[in-house]
């Protein structure tokens, strides 16, 4: 018989703390900086905070944990998930990992303000890993002070239940919870620090193991823990690729080409870009992780970055995405070549990731123009003249997309100057659209109605097609920003309905349309709408 659902108090959540159990700890137990050799994780507890308030909870995660919706407003969640309280079972810790920051090796970081709490075993056996950001100094914390910021927290949870509804792989978030602390933050980096409310999230996932995990142990010559660490992960996390072996650790590489690639195409599918994609923000199962300066593009620009530490060289930006997911799988490939000794299998599958990525996109982008399937001949070049008009004048890429769906293929081409008005909307500045870009851009639009034509779909079965892609609504900038600056002013209410907008973002929904519009001129150059920092 099927357990109901959502059966289960916080008392009642059941742990199975495989990491914990299977894998070495660091030896020592008090809570200080240092470097942790031969071990992947030290044990560690949360910092006890003053006055933990709610801000907000994902009912879609608490039902992942089969709990009742009504427990995050209980007064025993907020301390649990604000690291105040253990349940009997728990065990936490921060784990031990290196990374590649900006192209170059930076040794250990690690869970500086992240703390695993436990993993629950949920009623369909699926394994669930807890974890609080920004609760308190951990052995890895460095520098820095291990909290959170409510900005960067709102941002974090709001965001990755965002990606969630979007369809695209991510780790997701339970909870927001303010500290009723203060702490400072330099946002800029300019000399200004300011302080600002702490906040606690709690992120859910089957697993937060990154490229990091695997690269510190090679870096650090620790080849048999490496294994362990490996035949752990594939045991746990992989167990379809059979019992560990070498053939299973190149199968296990091949899966993680292929799952990075997909998350990397639908990033570009709806203009995400992740701001921070070091080799320690790359998950092992393709999860969009750490979300920290990220951002959605308004106007199409390939060239965009959110993170104004990266927009000197913008190694993370827009387009550079799907070359730097390749580069941190060099990465990788490099961490478990002890394991592999042969380059070739690993390269072959490095090589396998251009191909995949390449098909991966022509079928998303064909997908995004509601075509039926991509046919190279006609599609390669009506794919690349839109992406360079795209980019002529500024134009809503989620705007623009979605009401390409308005087009009715039958209708008269234009020859002149008259532009669909749906897609008018689309554009920032009325006064790029010159007489030559209305040319070009209706010479395209000829052109794709002839190809819809070829695929003969009835144009209802197209938009609906289409809408299933092309989201109408994503987490602007500026609306996370608004519902941040509410929230800064003990108003929650915006974060809660932003939730709710984001758990549905390819329907209509009228009564939110005034979140669908393009980005204010007042957040153009706005801190928080734009421009971004890793300081959160
Ligand atoms: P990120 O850029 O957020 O991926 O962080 C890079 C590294 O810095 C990771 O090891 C984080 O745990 C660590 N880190 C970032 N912010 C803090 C903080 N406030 N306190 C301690 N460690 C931090
Ligand atoms: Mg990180």
């Amino acid at each position: 018989m099927n357990m109901p659902l959502r059966d289960q108090t916080l008392e009642s959540l059941v742990f199975d703390n495989s990491f914990v159990r299977q894998l070495p700890a660091d030896p020592q137990p008090d809570n200080y900086r240092r470097q942790v050799s031969n071990a992947c994780y030290s044990r560690v507890k949360p910092t006890i905070v003053a006055r933990p308030k709610v801000v907000a909870c994902s009912r879609e995660v608490t039902e992942l944990l089969n709990l009742q919706e009504e427990v995050c407003s209980s007064k025993l969640f907020a301390e649990i998930f604000v690291g105040n309280k253990l349940l009997p079972g728990m065990d936490p810790f921060a784990m031990c990992y290196g990374g590649h920051q900006f192209g170059s090796w930076a040794g250990q970081l690690g869970d500086g303000r992240a703390i695993n709490l436990a993993e629950v075993i949920n009623n369909q056996k699926e394994r669930w890993v807890l974890q609080l950001k920004g609760a308190g100094p951990t052995p890895y914390s460095r520098r820095a002070d291990g909290l959170a910021v409510l900005r960067s927290s709102v941002r974090e949870f709001l965001c990755s239940e965002a990606m969630h509804h979007l369809g695209i792989p991510t780790t997701r978030a339970l909870s927001v919870i303010t500290t009723g602390e203060l702490v400072t933050r330099d946002m800029f980096y300019d000399g200004h620090p300011k302080d600002e409310p702490g906040a606690v999230v709690c992120r859910v996932a089957p697993s937060f193991l990154r490229f990091g995990n695997f690269e510190i142990l090679t870096a650090r010559g620790e080849t048999a823990l490496l294994q362990k660490l490996v035949d752990y992960t594939i045991r746990t996390d992989f167990p379809h690729l059979g019992e560990p072996s070498v053939a299973s650790y190149i199968e296990w590489f091949k899966e993680i080409c292929r799952t990075t690639a997909a998350m990397i195409i639908h990033w570009m599918r709806v203009g995400f870009v992740h701001g921070v994609m070091n080799t320690d923000n790359m998950s092992i199962l393709g999860l969009t992780i750490d979300y920290g300066p990220y951002g959605w593009l308004e106007g199409y620009d390939a060239r965009w970055t959110p993170n104004t530490t990266d927009a000197h060289g913008r190694r993370y930006c827009f387009s550079n995405q799907p070359h730097i997911g390749q580069w941190n799988l060099l990465q990788l490939a490099n961490a478990i070549y002890p394991l592999v000794q042969s380059a070739e299998p690993l390269q072959e599958a490095l090589n396998t990731y251009n191909t995949l990525f390449l098909t991966g996109w022509n079928d998303m982008m064909a997908g995004k123009l509601g075509l039926m399937q991509f046919s190279p001949e006609t599609d390669d070049a009506l794919i690349g003249e839109l992406v360079e008009i795209l980019q002529l004048v500024e134009t809503d890429m989620t705007i623009f997309f979605r009401n390409l769906a308005c087009l009715s293929t039958d209708s008269t081409p234009h020859d002149g100057d008259g532009l669909p008005a749906a897609l008018v909307e689309a554009f920032y500045k009325e006064e790029e659209i010159t007489i030559d870009y209305r040319e070009r851009l209706n010479s395209w639009l000829n052109g794709y109605r002839q190809r819809l034509q070829q695929d003969n779909l009835p144009d209802a079965l197209r938009r609906q097609k289409m809408n299933n892609i092309n989201p109408r609504y994503v987490l602007r900038n500026y609306l996370a920003q608004q519902a941040i600056d509410k929230a800064e002013a003990g108003d929650f209410s915006m974060v809660g309905e932003l939730l709710e907008l984001v758990r549905a973002p390819y329907n209509e929904q009228p009564d939110k349309a005034h979140f669908a519009v393009k980005r204010p001129e007042w957040a153009r150059n706005r801190a928080g709408c734009s421009m971004l920092s890793c300081s959160s």
